[in-house]
């Protein structure tokens, strides 16, 4: 199979150069025009000789995501849905900044991205596991949804000072309009089970080269595979991780997560003090609140000492309804009161009030309405 141009690290470019005779300065071009410039077609680099874009494009492919679907506006959460060269379709999730969930105060966005077409984990809550697994992305697809983001809101008017990218050491180009600032791996897929790519993809979207996102603005949520939970807390970057939790014993958890009969909470939680640990970063526990499932206040002792043993802040989020299933989020007081518990045990905890849920779903719900939609278009 053909390499994507957009999976390559800036040495493998230079690496490719020089096989080529060319002279090392062509990888600095290179990686102006994808990532500074954000171009979608070889023939754009003017300032690449023909022939050189010649070999370039017998060697390698240069994929962009289609915009099929658009839902929300500039000011609110916006949702985009991509159609992959084999047709597939993923979700990526533009949020604007909100100081109390993963980043600092900013006027910028945090953008949520998918790593797998569909999902194997089957968490029997979640839209993106409702129709099974089809294939893992490649760390260009990765890499791509948050360039097509900013190529899209920089068609749209902007206001802000340049911020810029050092594409060659020390000669940093500036680049106009910038809204990715954060950076959450919580779209479609378990982003731990498409390690490699996504690990590839980061390092990519992380370098000063690339998408110049530090590496502390990257959270990486799982539904807790411990084995490569380790993997992670032995790499050198500095990535955030969340830990879907979504229970704090096993039988709740066995109840809506098939994975923690793999790994149970006991292995979980050696995985995620392990990570703590080497990287003396704080976990955030994620907790869906689903009515009548996981909101007892049998929940908050086991759920506060995992959190105190794991130096971890627990962010209570409202389940979001998906079509077809039958789950429901609990009423308001009954949030308020399990957010009161557990903060009665000295726990860090924030629980989600935004407004206007109806677009800010959960990722993998946008895909599953097309697909189905497709799907009746065909049967009719
Ligand atoms: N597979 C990874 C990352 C993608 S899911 C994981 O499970 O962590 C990102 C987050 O969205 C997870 O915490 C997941 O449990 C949550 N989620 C899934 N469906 C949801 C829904 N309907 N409402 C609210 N959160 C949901
Ligand atoms: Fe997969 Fe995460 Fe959804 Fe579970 S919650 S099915 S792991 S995407």
């Amino acid at each position: 199979m053909v390499r994507d141009i957009k999976s390559l690290s800036a040495e493998d470019l230079q690496a490719q150069f020089r096989s080529w005779n060319q002279p090392a300065y062509r990888a600095g071009q290179v990686l102006e025009w994808l990532y500074v410039h954000r171009v979608t077609n070889w023939d754009a680099m003017t300032n690449l000789p023909k022939t050189v874009r010649e070999q370039l494009r017998a060697n390698f492919s240069l994929h962009t995501l289609e915009l099929v679907r658009k839902q929300g506006s500039r000011d609110t959460t916006q949702k985009f849905l991509w159609r992959l060269s084999d047709q597939s379709l993923i979700e990526s999730v533009l949020i604007p900044a909100n100081p109390a969930l993963y980043g600092e105060a900013s006027d910028r966005h945090t953008l949520c991205v998918s790593t797998q077409v569909g999902c194997a984990y089957g968490c029997k809550f979640c839209a993106s596991g409702l129709e099974g697994f089809k294939r893992n992305l490649r760390a260009d697809e990765i890499v791509e949804q948050v360039l097509a983001v900013e190529r899209g809101q920089a068609e749209e008017p902007k206001a802000r000072a340049p911020e810029t990218l050092e594409v060659e050491p020390g000669t940093p180009v500036a680049i106009a309009d910038r809204v990715v600032n954060n950076l959450v791996i919580m779209g479609m897929g378990e982003p731990l089970a498409n390690y490699d790519n996504l690990l590839q993809a980061l390092r990519i979207l992380n370098a000063p080269w690339g998408g110049g996102i530090g590496a502390r603005k990257i959270t990486i949520s799982t539904s807790g595979l411990a084995p490569q939970i380790r993997r992670l807390a032995d790499d050198p970057l500095q990535f955030r991780l969340a830990i879907s939790l979504h229970g704090a014993t096993d039988e709740t958890r066995n109840k809506i997560m098939p994975v923690n009969r793999k790994y149970p909470l006991s292995e979980l939680t050696a995985a995620g003090e392990y990570y703590q640990k080497r990287k003396e970063r704080m976990i955030t526990l994620e907790y869906i609140l689903i009515a009548g499932i996981n909101d007892g206040l049998d929940q908050i002792k086991p759920l506060a000492q995992l959190a105190h043993r794991l130096r971890a802040k627990v962010n209570l989020i409202p389940y979001n309804r998906v079509e077809g299933l039958e789950w429901e989020r609990p009423a308001e007081p009954v949030q308020e009161a399990f957010l009161a518990a557990l903060e009665k045990e000295k726990v860090t905890a924030t629980l989600r009030r935004e407004k206007g849920h109806d677009i800010d779903a959960a990722c993998g719900q946008l895909r599953l309405k097309t697909e189905r939609e497709l799907a009746s278009d065909r049967v009719d």
